[in-house]
């Protein structure tokens, strides 16, 4: 995948691209990285981490 944060333009990791799907936009073809999506939602980085942990716990198929 070459899938860049709309914001920052960094290579989007895997988990990164799944929580965007999840959290914003089920059918999202524009993501963004952990931290740009952490001020987009005014949160910290670690409720995104943790909702990522959570998620993965839960069997979520988004996540690999
Ligand atoms: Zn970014």
């Amino acid at each position: 995948m070459g899938d860049y944060c709309q914001i920052c333009h960094k290579k989007l990791e895997r988990d990164e691209i799944a929580i965007y799907l999840k959290l914003v936009n089920r059918g999202a073809k524009e993501y963004l990285c952990i931290p740009c999506l952490a001020d987009y939602f005014k949160c910290s980085q670690e409720v995104i981490h943790s909702r990522i942990k959570d998620l993965k716990e839960m069997g979520c198929t988004l996540f690999g």
